[in-house]
């Protein structure tokens, strides 16, 4: 029976995680469960799924889980505050971890958990983004597994003939990452102006969380992806390129330098990538239909509009650019993005407020998580400042 810790099980990634760990009562148990600062949707899920331990990574809320999980009837460990995820993952509680908290708030579990030599099953990509280097060290000195769980990085591992080693030795030409264009696509930057955060977060064929679902219109997703891509299978950068696929039925492609190009297809649902790492090697069941290729009928491909979604060139340039460049991309993006779904920062304004960080501050070395999460709150402050400037 494998024990599996939720980081971020109340999110979009959480609930298809427990969809598919409970379609297997007798190989999976969800044995820990955090959340933010919702109580009552995690002692819901607890009274669902009964781990062993449940944390609320907002200490002030640990009073109302424990009111929230006594009116359940439920009886669990319970544990508060970010240092509660990282001694979870780290713990016997768990042999697994689904790292699915969204931002830079999963940094140091993210870590800890590549750190813990267990399966780490990892959607939360801003910490492969801000802190690529490190993660590959605590992967390397743990001794664990990374399975990717974002659709794309599932889909090349799904297509590489093996997890480790180069590249080049293992004849692939490039890594082609495919994106939807978002709900935005085809449109002019006069028509974004004016465009709300709920028209963002409507994506044609993905339901995801707020912040995931603004990056996705604003083609920052597919930078970060790139960066991930980069970071997770150690690929020459101009071995990466993005291909804009409307129908999201493709996930993404291996080319390799005999011409064959193998690529993963499905439906656009997370539990395909979900129960194929909590699997792999074997296969199980996921809760996911066939295609219907006849009714599909046809793919479509389109190169990205990188003058209208400019993210998209930007996440390119931080990851030219090197040392914690990237870290100070995923800040910015993190602040403003915030700032549009609050109604504060027009919709092509992400970009700027990003391009003006870059801009500010100098690129240093990546060096320790004590750095990475200074330059993180120094890049913050940046962003803010210049929003106030620009914006307010
Ligand atoms: P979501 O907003 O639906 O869920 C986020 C989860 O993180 C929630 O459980 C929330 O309680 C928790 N969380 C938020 N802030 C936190 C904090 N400060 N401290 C502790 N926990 C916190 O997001 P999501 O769509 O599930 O995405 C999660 C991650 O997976 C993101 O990094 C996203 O980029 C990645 N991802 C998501 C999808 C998808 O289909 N949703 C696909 C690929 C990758
Ligand atoms: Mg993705």
């Amino acid at each position: 029976m494998k024990q599996i810790a939720i980081l971020g099980a109340t999110g979009s990634i959480g609930a298809s995680a427990l969809d598919v760990i409970a379609r297997h009562p007798d190989r999976f148990r969800a044995s820990v469960l955090s959340a933010h600062r919702n109580a009552d949707a995690l002692a819901e899920l607890c009274f669902r799924h009964r781990p062993d331990i449940a944390i609320i990574a907002d200490a002030e809320r640990k009073d109302s889980l424990a009111r929230a999980l006594d009116e359940r009837g439920v009886r669990c460990q319970i544990e508060a505050g970010h240092d509660a995820l990282t001694a979870a993952v780290s713990s016997d509680a768990c042999d697994t971890v689904i790292a699915a908290i969204v931002g830079a708030a999963g940094l140091e579990s993210t870590l800890a958990s590549a750190a813990s030599g267990k399966r780490l099953l990892l959607a939360n990509k801003e910490a492969v983004v801000m802190a690529g280097p490190l993660l590959r060290r605590a992967l390397t000195a743990g001794g664990g597994e990374l399975i990717p769980i974002d659709s794309e990085h599932n889909a090349l591992f799904q297509c590489l003939p093996s997890q480790h080693g180069d590249l080049k030795a293992m004849g692939v030409r490039r890594l082609l990452l495919t994106a939807s264009g978002g709900p935005f696509r085809g449109m002019s930057r006069e028509q974004l102006a004016d465009v709300t955060p709920d028209q963002a977060c409507a994506h044609p064929n993905w339901a995801m969380g707020r912040k995931i679902s603004v990056d996705s219109a604003t083609l920052m997703n597919k930078g970060l992806e790139v960066i991930e891509a980069y970071v997770l299978f150690n690929a020459p950068i101009d071995a990466i390129e993005v291909v804009v696929h409307p129908q999201s039925l493709i996930h993404s492609l291996v080319e390799y330098i005999d011409g064959s190009h193998l690529a993963q297809l499905g439906h656009p649902d997370m539990r395909t990538a979900l129960a194929h790492a909590l699997a792999w090697p074997d296969r199980t069941e996921a809760g996911v239909g066939s295609l219907d290729l006849v009714a599909i009928g046809q793919l479509d491909f389109e190169a990205p509009d990188s003058d209208t979604f400019r993210c998209l060139p930007l996440a390119w340039q931080a990851l030219r650019a090197g040392g914690d460049a990237a870290t100070i991309l995923n800040a910015a993006n993190e602040v403003a993005v915030e700032a549009f779904l609050q109604g504060q920062l027009p919709f092509l304004a992400i970009a700027e407020v990003i391009d003006e960080t870059l801009n500010r501050l100098d690129v240093q070395p990546v060096i320790d998580i004590g750095g990475i999460v200074q330059r993180d709150l120094t890049a913050r402050k940046a962003a803010q400042s210049i929003m106030q400037n620009r914006f307010a």
